[in-house]
């Protein structure tokens, strides 16, 4: 693979982090070295914190939603903006900038981010970067996983001695926890992207992929207040923990999708027997209206 082949890779890998931020055209390994600090009192403290590109994962939502107390609805109106995500053509949330103030987050104080224990992990990655490439020459569907630095010419975090590998970095991040809780909604992401621009999605499925994905109260709801029991079978343990538990749901939100979107088994969902017959039925009967000639 060569370098300028690696660059565009990492350059559109970084279409969805922060703009502005400067690659260190050097690729890093889970055991390479890199020197940063970030604390209160340093000269840049919090000017990273403005205009900054972030995408809030299912995850990001219900901890932050959560951590200050709000309903999805809420979180979602007072501190975020939908869009579509580039060649998903899926509906995400991104963290909303204060225009008004200079495009600061909502969530910096003089003290520093405000909810920083819940920071949303695009926060969490900063200053490393991850790529992942398809290799070419690999079985497809293989992936190679690589990092890089992002540097910003405002952080002075990088002239602190202390040093850290990526392995050390990732893991006084809870980065690990946060890619296996945003797996499942990263894989429905490249599910979709996989099938090309011109596949189109029914605006109502869309909807459906925004609610599971951003607002656990609403799909709750929907779970257990529609007839969607009736037409899905889910086991009682499932059932028992999705009741109270926002990261279980959050994960079987993503089974369902999975499901009914992508038509892809799963262990903890699936369509009822007599739901499904009927429905073939009804797909059956609605071809050979179509292919019926006109007289
Ligand atoms: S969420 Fe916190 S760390 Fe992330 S940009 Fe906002 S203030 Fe900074
Ligand atoms: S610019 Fe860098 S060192 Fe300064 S506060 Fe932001 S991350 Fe920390």
């Amino acid at each position: 693979m060569t370098l300028e082949h690696i660059e565009k890779e990492v350059g559109d890998a970084l279409k969805m982090g922060e703009p502005g931020g400067v690659i260190d055209p050097v690729r890093l390994e889970k055991d390479s070295t890199f020197n940063f600090r970030c604390y209160p009192g340093i000269s840049c403290f919090n000017r990273c914190c403005h205009n900054v590109n972030i995408i809030l994962t299912p995850y990001d939502i219900v901890r932050i939603k959560n951590m200050l107390g709000l309903t999805a609805d809420m979180f979602l109106q007072l501190y975020t903006t939908p869009e579509i995500l580039g060649q998903t053509e899926l509906p995400i949330a991104r963290l909303k900038m204060l225009e008004e103030e200079r495009g600061r987050c909502p969530f910096v104080s003089p003290k520093g981010c405000r909810i920083y224990s819940d920071r949303p992990v695009c926060c969490r990655y900063y200053p490393i970067g991850i790529a992942s490439l398809r290799q070419q020459d690999k079985l497809k569907g293989e992936e190679e996983e690589f990092f890089f630095v992002v540097k910003e010419d405002h952080c002075k975090g990088f002239n602190e001695p202390t040093e850290w590998t990526v392995d050390s970095w990732r893991a006084d991040q809870e980065a690990d926890l946060y890619d296996s809780m945003n797996r499942g909604w990263l894989e429905l992401l490249l599910r979709k992207a996989s099938f090309g621009e011109g596949a189109k999605m029914p605006e109502k499925a869309r909807q459906l992929f925004f609610m599971v994905t951003t607002n656990t109260e609403r799909f709750r709801q929907f779970v257990f207040e529609s007839p969607f029991l009736g037409s899905f079978a889910v086991d009682d343990n499932t059932l028992k923990k999705i009741l109270k538990d926002d990261v279980a749901l959050m994960q079987f939100g993503f089974e369902y999708l999975k499901h009914v979107i992508f038509g892809a088994e799963s262990d903890i969902i699936r369509l009822k027997k007599d739901v499904l017959d009927k429905t073939v039925k009804k797909i059956i009967k609605k071809r050979r209206k179509k292919k019926k000639p006109k007289v």
